[in-house]
């Protein structure tokens, strides 16, 4: 049996009791996979939400072409800060605030309260993704419900054409220039302690397709008893925050948070993983001081740069 404990080494950042670990629960974007460089495509299509508005036309391929040209050009201080805070939450939720953005500006027209509409920005920039008892009008909610899955793909599109496709066909030939310092070795090693490793992914998975493709691509295989038994993630439509995704998981496979160990690079999965009472590891680099000062005021136990970290691996034991 895998045990993780606190030995007061720099890197744990929030104490933690001795824990059995029998599964875990990996995000996969920044912290094992390096393939999609998303926030300079998500701040260039959230920015022109907010200039432009959303014309009946929006995600026509002639729109996909210019932002995939306007991408990472610019800097978008609002966006840009957005993507880094935001970063974890489902892409719907990020899609939909900047269409709240739009309509406060006036760029959106819709019949809507406005106050509540602000406080509801407001609350998406602390993480919070679920609105459902705010009584919004119908015609703002049916707006959001029609426009926000489109955003979303034609999101995924300007990402797939800006970096995706040229770097997952760079990422067959060379894996280990898209993974994450010693993410390899770490997987396999958790596996071949009997743990079971699951990726959670704020993306759509689709056998086959998108994330699941880059997973593979990268040399992780799926399915059960392999390196990862599965790969968990949101839906086109439907707003699957990463602790809803986790509790069902957890309660499918009928385990107790205290036996999980959580890795991410977003607050929302480090936040769910606190409050399951999981051990969480935050992937952040050096270099990213405010993330890592949030992540810890989240709860996080451990913030390491990548897996090849000596202390890190001093944390386990058999
Ligand atoms: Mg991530």
């Amino acid at each position: 049996m895998l045990k993780i404990k606190n030995t007061g080494a720099k890197i744990v950042v929030n104490d933690f009791a001795e824990h059995e670990i029998t599964y875990a629960f990996h995000d996969i974007d920044g912290t094992h996979s390096l393939i999609r460089e998303w926030p300079p495509v998500m701040s260039i299509c959230l920015f022109d939400v907010i200039q432009n508005g959303l014309s009946d036309d929006f995600d026509s391929e002639e729109n996909e072409k210019r932002l995939i040209n306007l991408a990472g050009k610019e800097p978008h201080p609002e966006t840009d800060r957005f993507c880094v805070e935001s970063a974890g939450l489902s892409a719907l939720t990020q899609m939909e605030w900047a269409i709240r953005r739009a309509v406060e500006d006036g760029k959106i027209s819709v019949d809507c309260d406005k106050e509540k509409n602000s406080e509801i920005i407001k609350r998406i920039w602390n993480g919070e993704e679920q609105f459902d008892g705010f009584g919004e009008k119908k015609e703002m909610l049916d707006m959001l419900t029609e426009k926000t899955p489109r955003l979303f793909k034609l999101y995924e599109k300007v990402l797939n054409g800006y970096c995706r496709d040229k770097n997952l066909a760079d990422a067959i030939k060379n894996p280990d220039k898209y993974r994450v310092g010693g993410s390899m070795e770490f997987m396999k090693f958790l596996h071949g302690n009997g743990v079971k490793n699951y990726f959670v992914t704020g993306a759509v998975v689709e056998k086959g397709m998108g994330m699941w493709e880059e997973v593979v691509g990268l040399g992780y295989p799926i399915g059960k008893g392999e390196i990862a038994e599965d790969i968990i993630g949101s839906t086109w439509t439907e707003k699957l925050p990463k602790e809803v995704i986790m509790k069902h998981l957890r309660e499918k496979l009928g385990i107790d948070g205290k036996n999980i160990l959580v890795v991410g690079d977003g607050r929302a999965e480090i936040l769910a993983g606190a409050e399951m009472g999981a051990v969480t590891v935050s992937r952040l680099p050096e270099s990213a001081k405010e993330q890592r000062a949030l992540h810890k005021k989240l709860g996080t136990n451990i913030i390491v740069e990548d897996y090849n970290n000596e202390e890190f691996k001093k944390l386990f034991s058999k």
